[in-house]
């Protein structure tokens, strides 16, 4: 099924990029559609405290947070459709309208912001989904203080991995952080930080084949292969920290949407900006180096004004019959009422 209206702007994703797209589009009465996923609220929902978002000094749960950047961007008439998006098409010439599939019905837009984020990357082995929550864990800066005075191991070898071993090291009793290989990919400087630390111990090259409960059905072991003598060992942990990169979700668009090496979408310069006339991206689906969730924020309010102009500067392919556009008197929002 296919609706009849063409949006001024899709939205993809539901963290704080495509959350704050579609607050800044709803102020321009731009009406976005939000296809916000079932899960949706991104990464934060998965974390405990955010003690690094301004304008809350006692800190906020991720899952409390997310809430409420999705009830100002309805407050201010976005409208949401909680399901997946399937598939895209996105036209190729400057004020063409693109496709975005979704709870079975196609829906087609002037501007599309992708703002679909990133996963961390798992490892795949037996035991790491079952004990999430239970002792493993991505993000230390989110869970670290649950580990207080517990052995613990950091899996990785980048900036991510030492910057996670550091930060736990302060809370952990000890931090053994493992890596594959001999080399890492860890900047020098990092690399140095986390070796000054008294309690953090390298070991080297091991990869972790499993991780195991105890009675309780937390996390208490886990068995590391020697890469060089292929034996294996047994490590006692109560926490275990995977920091092995992120996977930026850009599957739904990859072949459409110009991507780099590791699977980010690229936008020009200082814009948002896709090699697609109309689409533009936002937060950590373009983002490797920052990963904030104020940065993400920031992107998609960038991504919302970058659409706001492109839709008052580009002339549009005429609409095919029987289509018309979206009635912008159907707004919710009117700036009169409008008390910021
Ligand atoms: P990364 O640089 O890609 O490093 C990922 C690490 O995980 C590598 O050591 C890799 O091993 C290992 N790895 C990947 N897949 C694995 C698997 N299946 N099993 C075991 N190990 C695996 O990722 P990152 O550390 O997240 O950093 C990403 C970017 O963010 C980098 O540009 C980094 O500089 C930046 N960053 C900067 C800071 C900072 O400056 N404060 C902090 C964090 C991140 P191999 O080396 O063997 O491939």
């Amino acid at each position: 099924m296919a609706s009849k209206d063409i949006e001024s702007t899709i939205i993809v994703g539901s963290g704080p990029a495509g959350y704050t797209a579609a607050l800044y589009t709803a102020r321009a009465n731009l009406r976005p559609l939000v296809i916000e996923g079932f899960a949706w609220g991104g990464l934060l929902q998965q974390t405990t405290h955010v003690e690094n978002y301004p304008g809350f000094p006692d800190g906020i749960m991720g899952p409390e947070l997310m809430p409420l950047f999705r009830e100002q961007a309805q407050r201010f008439g976005a409208r949401l459709i909680t399901d997946q998006a399937e598939r895209v098409e996105l036209a190729s010439e400057a004020g063409g309208v693109h496709s975005v599939w979704a709870a079975g019905e196609q829906h087609r837009a002037r501007t599309v912001i992708l703002a679909m984020g990133a996963e961390h990357k798992k490892l795949g082995i037996p035991g790491e989904e079952e004990l999430g929550g239970r002792g493993v864990s991505y993000c230390a800066t989110c869970d670290a203080a649950f580990f207080r005075d517990r052995p613990t191991m950091v899996v990785g070898g980048g900036d991510s991995a030492m910057e996670e071993a550091i930060f736990l090291s302060k809370f952990a009793s000890g931090v053994v952080l493992v890596h594959r290989r001999d080399e890492f990919r860890a900047s020098k400087i990092m690399l140095e930080r986390a070796r000054e630390q008294q309690n953090i111990e390298f070991l080297t090259p091991f990869t972790v084949k499993e991780l195991r409960a105890g009675e309780g059905g937390a996390l208490t072991a886990a068995t590391l292969v020697d890469q060089r003598s292929g034996e294996e060992r047994e490590l006692q942990i109560g926490g275990a920290f995977v920091a092995i990169g992120h996977q930026p979700q850009s599957q739904l668009v990859a072949g459409q949407v110009e991507l780099d090496d590791n699977g980010y979408v690229v936008v020009r310069g200082h814009s948002t900006a896709t090699n697609r006339p109309g689409v533009f991206a936002a937060g950590d689906l373009v983002d490797h180096t920052y990963r904030q969730a104020i940065t993400a924020a920031g992107s998609g309010c960038q991504a919302a004004l970058d659409a706001e102009w492109y839709l008052r500067d580009t002339p549009e392919v005429p609409i095919p019959a029987g289509m018309h556009l979206g009635d912008p008197a159907e707004a919710q929002w009117a700036p009169a009422a409008d008390p910021a």
